[in-house]
């Protein structure tokens, strides 16, 4: 992204999450584009399943969170005919902005991989080897488990030890139900 150049284009932005928080992603991004020349006109945070414990926000988003998503960008549709002045969203984060210490959640594939590839093929920051697919690169990977949820020999499992551990830390953080929010 630090090629991109706005030329005072309109950008709309979306951070999605697992219903725990989305901290300064949305100020960071507002931030990153302004400084490229977009035009942030709106911001949009919305709720997901929780990509590595799947009982937060389980099963969204669902009908609710659709209709509701759809009527946020009638809104924006609105905003943008209407050709508003430039001006920055309000957004909430913090500035600086929080340290990010990484997650320390790594998948691995066990023996039931059958080297079939795809997760190295998928892996959005190609943190996994082709030629050895039962690896992970863990100073690269994001932890976003796609590589879980499309590994078709279910291979591709998280340290359940640290997975306990890590569910602790993040109980109290994602029980409470969050909702879609719009910035316009
Ligand atoms: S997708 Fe699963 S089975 Fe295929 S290489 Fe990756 S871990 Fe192995
Ligand atoms: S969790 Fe995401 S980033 Fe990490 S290896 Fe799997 S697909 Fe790649």
């Amino acid at each position: 992204m630090s090629g991109y150049k706005g030329n005072g284009a309109k950008a709309i932005l979306v951070v999605v999450y697992g219903n725990r928080a989305y901290e300064d992603t949305l100020r960071e991004l507002q931030d990153y584009l302004t400084a490229r020349d977009f035009d942030c006109t709106a911001a949009v945070a919305a709720i997901a399943e929780h990509s590595i414990m799947r009982q937060f926000a389980s099963g969204r988003p669902n009908d609710s969170d659709k209709k509701q998503l759809a009527e946020f960008s009638r809104q924006i549709i609105s905003k943008i005919s209407q050709n508003a002045p430039r001006e920055p969203l309000k957004l909430a984060g913090n500035y600086p902005y929080k340290d990010y210490n990484g997650v320390p959640l790594k998948p691995k594939a066990g023996k039931s991989c059958t080297k079939c590839g795809l997760c190295a093929k998928m892996c959005p920051v190609a943190a996994i080897p082709a030629d050895d697919p039962q690896k992970t690169d863990n100073s690269i990977c994001i932890s976003c488990m796609r590589c879980v949820s499309i590994c078709p020999a279910k291979a591709r499992k998280l340290n359940a030890l640290m997975l306990k551990v890590a569910l602790k830390g993040l109980e109290k953080a994602c029980s409470t139900r969050k909702e879609n929010e719009l910035f316009i």
